[in-house]
């Protein structure tokens, strides 16, 4: 479903992403690990070109991602993306900040928006929050929303990072619970994370970055239990 292949990011002078190169099938579930600063962020914001890369190449369903809009709009439009903090538009209701991109993007009608959008609200259990404004709901609800958002694009990849670190303790296990439910789908989905025990139950692969070049890559169970690098051993020494 995704194939990067020798990826290269510079900022500036910093080589922020070293030849890094990943296959992820379709229906996988693939957790990133690692330490602050060492390229997780910008390596998922790659994929689907919200960040331009030097050099390598990147497939998303075998579409090519070139510098050209065209190929991005095409792959933009099969990947969700849920960002830490939540990114909805404050002056539209819960349901129109649903319905926007399908309306817009898919040229779906107004009555086939609202009833995808209805019907993502039942399933991520907000449902009664349909006409409320996004600072009416918790951190935890407006989480759900922007995960329904992404959702309601029908995308064929799903791209989140770090989805519960802008949220209170209380509320980080509904979203990963909606998470969780969303994995047994078979979409595919990166998850940046520093949730271990998401990471363990719901990840069929675990990668670890580091300094912009992927360290480890296994299943939770190899890489949790049985760890083949010191980084790693150190990574989850500090995090266990
Ligand atoms: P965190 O766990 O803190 O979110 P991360 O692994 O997601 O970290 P990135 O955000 O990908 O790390 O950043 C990798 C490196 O690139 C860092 O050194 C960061 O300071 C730098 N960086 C990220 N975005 C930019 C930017 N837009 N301009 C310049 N440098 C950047
Ligand atoms: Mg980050």
């Amino acid at each position: 479903m995704i194939t990067c292949e020798g990826l290269n990011k510079y900022f500036g002078e910093l080589h922020v992403l070293k030849d890094v190169s990943i296959k992820v099938k379709q229906g996988e579930v693939l957790c990133i690990l690692g330490p602050s600063g060492s390229g997780k962020s910008t390596f998922i914001r790659t994929l689907n070109g919200i960040e331009s890369i030097n050099s390598g190449t990147i497939t998303v369903d075998q579409k090519k991602l070139t510098h050209k809009q065209k190929d991005i709009d095409a792959i933009r439009k099969e990947t969700g993306m849920v960002f830490q903090q939540f990114n909805l538009f404050p002056h539209m209701t819960i349901k129109q900040n649903i319905m926007l991109s399908p309306a817009v993007v898919r040229k779906w009608s107004k009555v086939k928006a609202e009833q995808k959008a209805e019907s993502l609200l039942k399933r991520v259990g907000i449902y009664e929050q349909a006409n409320k404004f996004p600072s009416q709901l918790s951190g935890g609800q407006q989480q759900r929303v922007a995960i329904a958002r992404a959702l309601a694009m029908e995308p064929k990849v799903m791209l989140f990072d770090e989805p519960t670190s802008a949220l209170d303790p209380e509320m980080i296990k509904e979203v990963l619970t909606v998470i969780k439910e969303l994995a047994q789908t078979g979409i595919t989905m990166l998850v940046v994370t520093h949730e271990m025990n998401f990471a363990r139950e719901v990840a069929d692969r675990v990668v670890l970055f580091d300094e912009g070049c992927i360290v480890e890559m296994g299943t939770p169970e190899n890489l949790f239990e049985r760890p083949q690098h010191e980084r790693t051993k150190l990574f989850l020494s500090k995090i266990l």
